[in-house]
């Protein structure tokens, strides 16, 4: 449900171009006169300037705004200067949150486009900037003139589509970026960026501007590279110089993270990165922004690079975040991010098991050269939005939340279940600590992971050769083991199945084929054989079973059977009930293109257009129905409920006959997900669950996907305890994950003292 994290990115198919920074005035450090520039036509004449003021810049200001802008060589990032927006003391300041204001990029006469730079038409480009300020966010938007109609101001297009919004600034200087894909005809654009209001004075820089073409991502020749191995030349390093020497494995040191140092390499050990090497690009106590180091690194993991960090490394969560991490039993813990991967263990502890063979095989991945720009506008900005130097009104206004909060009634649930995954656990011990952890801390029921995709985390009878690697490894029922230890803590146990999201080969399932597999099998480029035979490499994160298949139906409901009869749960709930591509794209495999047909043939007044989402929509349906009663023959008071996504849905999948439905109501800490979002999602599914499917229990989720004190989940806890007593919802919640509340958020026994308290005292717990 989670892991976001696995972009796919289509950067291989990108036509390849120059990467020529576009952008008239970068630096900026081309000024006009202040004077000059109120004599051009259509400029903003009502803005205070400097005198001189960067050349292809502009303003809009919305009437009453006070404001100065232009020029100065007081900020710079690495040029000869920056433009600045700042507002004056006389500005009419707060009572809402934005006005139209907008400083404009590349465009001095605002919404006519003549002066404004050239681009070409249906083209993918990305922008880079560098900005600081002291104001909460700004808000990117793109505006587009038509080749012919460059001066008419009513034929411009402006455009926030695919943009991140509202970014949070910070004092530090800091790279934002993105990509677009320029509309048909275009032949002038601007980027102009709106502040949100602020104090009088509070203000923003910015610098560096980059506009340019996609280029290709392309293969990397590493025939004439002497090292396939590097390793950062810091603290802590000494281990696996030991350890690579003993295995004869040449490798380098490498004395900076710049992307020119590292990407010669397929992989990189990285001892630490809070020492960073004063040649680096990136350290927040030298005033250079962590995006830079941030962005070398993410560019050589991007490029498909292997990335070996020690545990510590971790701590980082701006950087990486551990939970997409899974572990092996040597200590390894390892996922993948684009085309390459993470790792990390304990370099100051045992060398682990796994590691060797893990390197072996990543010297002889396929690495390529991927544009950092494109790095930075895809998997960078994900983390740009990691709170690395978080504004000090940000700081101010999460306060402020908690303050607020704190002044609601005290929480109150009568039922307090919580998402465990079974992939960290090892052995009943474990368990047995998670359940009394997990009792201690106020919940009442445990909601455990049944299976990964193919693989079961129990015993089965039925299919003997679909144990998890795990139980093989460990010799280790997971899910008998939780539910005898649930059961000693009082704790309601219950299980979600992941549908048929495949992580690993698994024997005899039928693949799901989407669209891009079409036209390679229908070119006679690969065979079935090739879907059904893919490594784990080629499966994980994106590949599933194909719903429609008959014997992957059958499975389901075999597991959910065995399920029922082994454990007798108290609730099954489904992850991922759709299909890969979501809930209105249906596999493409022979079988399904039959039924679709079929279907076709039967509802000829569903218009071509409406074809697939039918489809979909009946499949799913009938699917989930049919699982839902059989699971209610074998045991009338079973409870069954699914998670789906929280923006993507469409209103029948909302009317899914699940007895329950969960759904985020809270997820990160970004400005863009204030606290207030506990409450106001909370009304708005209700309300649509009212709409579409009365008979529905919705019920809300929180979750810590950026680390959240005890503090912060009282405070949200009291939020959406008030709201379910407002609208007289059942005082139910689910919160994601266990693991998110541990210590490292991987080895699941130690509670993080920072939440633990906190949070048992929202859920009524007994936490010492
Ligand atoms: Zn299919």
């Amino acid at each position: 449900m989670k892991k976001s994290l696995f972009l796919f990115l289509v950067g291989s198919i990108l036509p390849a171009m120059a990467q020529e920074n576009i952008f008239p005035n970068p630096e900026p450090i081309k000024t006009i006169s202040a004077e000059h520039y109120r004599s051009l036509p259509g400029t903003d004449k009502t803005g205070e300037t400097t005198p001189f003021i960067p050349a292809h810049f502009g303003v809009y200001l919305e009437k009453g705004t006070k404001a100065k802008w232009g020029f100065t060589k007081d900020e710079k990032y690495g040029g000869g200067g920056s433009c600045f927006f700042r507002y004056l003391p006389d500005d009419p300041g707060d009572g809402k949150k934005w006005r139209y204001n907008m400083l404009i990029l590349g465009n001095d006469n605002r919404f006519r486009g003549s002066n404004a730079f050239r681009i070409k038409p249906n083209t993918d480009y990305v922008y880079s900037y560098y900005i600081k300020g002291n104001l909460d966010m700004i808000d990117p938007l793109l505006i587009f003139w038509p080749e012919e109609k460059a001066d008419d101001s009513r034929a411009r297009i402006d455009t926030r589509k695919g943009l991140n919004r509202r970014i949070p600034l910070s004092e530090t200087w800091r790279r934002h970026s993105g990509y677009f894909r320029t509309p048909d005809n275009a032949g002038y654009m601007a980027l102009a960026l709106s502040p949100s209001l602020g104090k009088p004075r509070d203000a923003f820089w910015i610098a560096q501007i980059k506009v340019a073409e996609i280029p290709a991502v392309i293969k990397r020749e590493t025939a004439s590279r002497k090292f396939s191995v590097g390793v950062y030349n810091v603290k802590g390093k000494e281990n696996i110089q030991h350890w690579l020497k003993q295995k004869k494995i040449p490798y380098e040191l490498v004395n900076t993270l710049k992307n020119e140092s590292i990407n010669k390499y397929n992989i990189l050990f990285l001892p630490d990165l809070k020492k960073l090497n004063p040649a680096d690009a990136g350290n927040l106590d030298m005033g250079i922004p962590p995006m830079d180091f941030a962005s070398a690194l993410l560019n050589f993991v991007d490029g498909g690079g292997t990335l070996i960090m020690d545990r510590g490394v971790l701590g980082f969560h701006s950087v990486f975040e551990t939970s997409m991490l899974t572990s092996d039993d040597s200590g390894l813990m390892s996922g993948r991010l684009s085309r390459g991967k993470l790792a990390a263990y304990d370099f100051s502890g045992t060398e682990p098991k796994t590691l060797e063979q893990f390197v072996r095989l990543a010297e002889k991945t396929t690495m390529y050269v991927v544009p950092p720009e494109l790095t930075d506008a895809t998997l960078g900005d994900q983390y740009l939005r990691r709170s690395i130097g978080i504004s000090s009104q940000e700081k101010a206004r999460r306060k402020k939340e908690l303050i607020d909060a704190a002044r609601l009634p005290a929480p109150h649930f009568d039922e307090k279940i919580i998402w465990c995954d079974s992939t960290y656990l090892k052995n009943d011990a474990q368990v047995a600590t998670l359940m009394e952890n997990c009792r201690k801390l106020g919940f009442t029921k445990v909601l455990f992971q049944a299976n990964q995709g193919y693989f079961l985390f129990y015993k089965s009878r039925h299919f003997p050769d679909s144990e998890m690697i795990w139980r093989k490894r460990y010799n280790f029922d997971v899910l008998k083991s939780a539910a005898e230890h649930a059961e000693k803590n009082g704790l309601k146990f219950s299980v979600y199945i992941a549908g048929f999201k495949q992580f690993f080969p698994a024997p005899g399932i039928d693949p799901e084929i989407t669209a891009a597999d079409r036209v390679l099998l229908d070119s006679g480029a690969v065979t079935m054989k090739h879907f059904t035979d893919r490594t784990e490499k080629e499966l994980y994160g994106v590949r599933w079973m194909c719903p429609g298949s008959p014997s992957n139906q059958q499975r389901l409901r075999m597991v959910c059977k065995e399920i029922i009869e082994q454990f007798k749960p108290d609730e099954i709930v489904f992850d991922f009930v759709r299909y890969s591509l979501g809930y209105e794209v249906p596999c493409v495999c022979d079988r399904c293109l039959k039924a679709k047909a079929a279907f076709a043939a039967a509802h000829l007044k569903i218009a071509p257009a409406e074809l697939d989402r039918e489809f979909a929509r009946s499949e799913i349906t009938a699917l989930y129905s049919n699982l839902i009663a059989e699971c209610k023959k074998l045991s009338p008071k079973v409870l069954t409920g699914c998670y789906t996504m929280s923006s993507t849905e469409t209103p029948w999948v909302l009317a899914l006959p699940f007895d329950r439905h969960y759904k985020y109501v809270s997820t990160r800490l970004s400005p863009e997900t204030p606290m207030s979002d506990v409450r106001d999602l909370t009304i708005k599914f209700q309300k649509l669950f009212r709409e579409h499917a009365p008979k529905v229990q919705f019920i809300p989720m929180l979750s810590s996907y950026d680390f959240k004190s005890g503090e912060r989940l009282y405070a949200e806890c009291a939020h959406l305890s008030s709201v379910l007593n407002e609208l007289k919802m059942p005082k139910v919640m689910l919160y994601y994950t266990y693991a998110t509340l541990c210590s490292d958020r991987v080895v699941q026994e130690k509670v993080n003292p920072e939440i633990a308290p906190g949070l048992s005292r929202a859920l009524g717990g007994a936490w010492k």
